[in-house]
């Protein structure tokens, strides 16, 4: 949320060269709303992975391109930290990187610069996704954080965060930072990752890079659409889950929307069957028994 003030100071930063002020934007009580399910955070960077360093797209993590950064990776833990406006993936400035791709918003307010050419780009089918996206499903490029950076052009007042983890729109990673004038979604923050949305990048000629070609679709089980192309499909994340054909083989196991159960009705349903008061009724029992595709 901006206030007169901290906007007044936000856009001022975006002159800033080297950049040493402390963020205004600061963030409240990270306990504020927090009750809106860690369960149902769909996690693009995962959290949960432990053994070997791996995100949860399956890839290792592997160093970021020097793109002149040395500090620490901003938000690394998650959360934020002060200051974060000033630290990549916004406003700052070093010799050493170089923008090979750039991203708009709709109305132009934001724009992103990226260095280099993101490590993988997939479809994910998600409810989450489709939800915060009004699309069927969601196609996304990953960027190491220190290769993303804002347009010095930019006013940074019109970035905004939301956090499905908190449920809230102060900045906390992982968030999704979106256009707070027309609300384009441009890219998740993750703890290492930035997620962006090739659709927001302006393409030489119009030309989709193959590295922007999707590997994967995940979350297919959850998808409303078939989508006929060679590209895996997991029923969740990619290369731990079950892979799944393009299309149900009984016309009866398609989903094509009639079984979808959003992830959070979901829980608020076991919560109250849980507390005992979940009577529920046929609708809903019916509704829990019925089998989900690739589940
Ligand atoms: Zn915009
Ligand atoms: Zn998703």
């Amino acid at each position: 949320m901006f206030r007169p003030s901290t906007a007044l100071a936000a856009s001022t930063l975006s002159s800033l060269r080297p950049l040493t002020a402390a963020s205004s934007r600061r963030i409240p009580a990270a306990a504020r709303l927090a009750a809106i399910g860690q369960h149902l955070v769909h996690r693009p960077f995962s959290a949960s992975a432990t053994m070997s360093e791996k995100t949860s797209q399956g890839h290792e993590v592997v160093k970021p391109p020097n793109t002149g950064w040395k500090g620490e990776i901003p938000s690394k833990k998650g959360g934020s930290e002060a200051g974060y406006l000033l630290k990549p993936p916004y406003v700052w400035r070093s010799d050493e990187f170089e923008v090979k791709y750039t991203a708009k918003c709709w109305c132009g307010k934001l724009e992103f610069e990226y260095h280099g050419d993101p490590i993988d780009a997939k479809h994910c089918h998600c409810t989450q996704c489709q939800r915060l996206h009004g699309a069927p499903f969601q196609w996304a490029a990953l960027f190491h954080k220190t290769s993303v950076r804002l347009a010095e052009s930019c006013d940074p007042i019109y970035l905004d965060f939301f956090s499905t983890q908190e449920g809230h729109s102060d900045h906390s990673v992982p968030c999704k930072i979106s256009c707070r004038n027309c609300r384009s979604p441009m890219a998740d923050e993750g703890r290492n990752m930035v997620m962006a949305y090739p659709s927001s990048f302006r393409f030489k000629d119009g030309h989709v890079p193959s590295t922007f070609a999707p590997t994967a679709h995940i979350f297919y089980g959850e998808r409303v659409m078939d989508v006929d192309d060679d590209v895996p499909k997991w029923s969740g994340h990619k290369e731990s889950s079950e892979l799944m054909p393009h299309a149900p083989k009984e016309e009866g196991d398609r989903t094509f929307g009639k079984d979808k159960t959003h992830k959070k009705d979901k829980l608020d349903l076991q919560q109250q069957q849980q507390n005992g008061d979940g009577e529920g009724g046929g609708g809903e029992d019916a509704r829990a028994k019925r089998p989900r595709n690739g589940a």
